[in-house]
């Protein structure tokens, strides 16, 4: 995979000025950095970017994530959550800047970058308090589209590819359905075609921004089961309008992760264009296979960005609050789980970005980008539950900062 810059990113990234410190950073530094960060602080105040082991162009992605971050608060992701907005600035400003496409082919206004630069992206924009709201607002455009890459025409790559990495369109991923659950090869959604046109009927579930998107990449059976040789046989995938007159799309209620919008999405007798269809009849699930180890290594490093973010705003409580006549950070019994949280982190990180790197060389990396992802996932969701366990009673209620009190 080609790793230099390219377009819009690369001409952004020429520009930029990095700081190197030559240090690795441990914990204290961690701590100290977190202690000097207010709460409207900017996310390069305390994002770090001193890793030995990062590439330059890592390096810069870093910096560069870091500063379009930084313009979105603590209180702006409060609110975009409080009110189920989708983060449609932060969509813009990424795009806007050319980081949309950041492994799309730049004959599409891509950049081309690797996994491993794509990791970093994701990790800083969730790290930066944006969490897995602002990283699952634009999750679909690094990886989503690749069967399009791998698979499309020209003419096709050139109709879907380009206005995504623009901006000017959104697209939702509609694979999993809700008799069939993580059993996709048993999907009970169809399409029939007739003349130009494929009629699809169905339902899909979890459909991840079906609110606001433009397109959705659908899996759909065209060879019923029992008529197919393998199961793996008979699926097709299709990149096409979201047409809402055909398709009832109903958001469902959920507590975290509320700015983005999951779905159910049911159509009856939608037509869809043929030209729309991606790749061969019948192939669609080898090519939804496509990425997927690339995937996994995001979704870790977007988890990965929330442990940090729940450790730093742990450390940082930690140090200001004092019962007993002294800060509660003084105590081992706060100290060691945010320490033990750290070493999983930094040990999640390691697998997570030497997956990426295989990856990105063109090694098989599935059993590193599983493990990886894995690893970021519970590291991630013991460092917040900490984080919680060390705020007490003022672990964030739903709907307020602790200004608002
Ligand atoms: C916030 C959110 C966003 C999502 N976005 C999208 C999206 O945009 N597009 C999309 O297509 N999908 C999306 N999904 C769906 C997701 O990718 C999973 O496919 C889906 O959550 C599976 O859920 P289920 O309840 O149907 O699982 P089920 O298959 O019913 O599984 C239920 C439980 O049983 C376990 N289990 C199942 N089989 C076995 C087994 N053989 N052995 C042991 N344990 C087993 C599972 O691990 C799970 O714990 C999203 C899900 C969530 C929660």
């Amino acid at each position: 995979m080609k790793l230099g810059f390219g377009g819009h990113v690369g001409r952004t990234l020429s520009a930029l000025r990095r700081p190197r410190p030559d240090h690795f950073p441990a914990l204290r530094s961690v701590v100290l950095a977190v202690k000097q960060r207010p709460i409207h602080a900017k996310a390069t105040e305390f994002l770090q970017n001193n890793q030995p082991d990062w590439t330059e162009s890592m390096h810069d992605v870093r910096e560069a994530i870091s500063k379009i971050c930084s313009r979105y608060t603590d209180e702006y992701w409060l609110d975009k959550d409080n009110k189920h907005e989708f983060p449609l600035d932060l969509h813009r400003d990424l795009a806007n800047n050319g980081w949309l496409g950041i492994c799309m082919p730049e004959e599409y206004g891509g950049s081309a970058l690797g996994i491993s630069e794509a990791t970093v992206m994701m990790q800083t924009i969730s790290e930066s308090g944006a969490g897995m709201t602002g990283a699952s607002s634009i999750h679909m455009n690094i990886f989503g589209l690749e069967p399009v890459v791998k698979f499309g025409t020209l003419e096709q790559k050139k109709r879907m590819l380009t206005p995504l990495i623009q901006g000017k369109e959104k697209a939702c991923f509609g694979v999993t359905e809700p008799n069939t659950g993580l059993d996709t090869l048993k999907l009970q959604s169809t399409a029939e075609k007739r003349g130009d046109v494929y009629i699809l009927n169905g339902t899909k579930i979890w459909t991840s921004t079906a609110q606001i998107a433009d397109k959705i990449l659908i899996l759909v059976r065209t060879t019923p089961l029992d008529q197919v040789s393998k199961p793996t046989h008979g699926l097709s995938l299709f990149y096409t309008t979201l047409d809402r007159t055909a398709v009832q799309v109903t958001e469902i209620p959920k507590l975290g992760r509320a700015a983005v919008d999951s779905n159910v999405i049911f159509f009856e007798n939608w037509k869809v264009p043929a030209e729309d269809l991606i790749g061969e009849e019948g192939n669609g699930f080898k090519q939804i296979m496509v990425g997927m180890n690339a995937e996994r290594v995001l979704v870790g490093a977007e988890a990965l960005g929330l442990g940090y973010a729940a450790l730093r705003r742990a450390a940082r409580y930690a140090q200001e609050r004092s019962v007993f006549g002294r800060p509660i950070g003084k105590n081992q019994g706060i100290q060691h789980p945010l320490a033990e949280s750290w070493m999983k982190l930094e040990a999640a990180r390691l697998m997570l970005y030497l997956a990426a790197r295989l990856y990105d060389q063109g090694h098989s990396s599935g059993e590193h980008a599983n493990a990886g992802k894995y690893l970021a996932a519970e590291a991630a969701f013991e460092a917040c539950e900490r984080a919680v366990l060390t705020h007490g009673a003022w672990a964030m209620p739903k709907n307020t900062m602790l200004r608002d009190i």
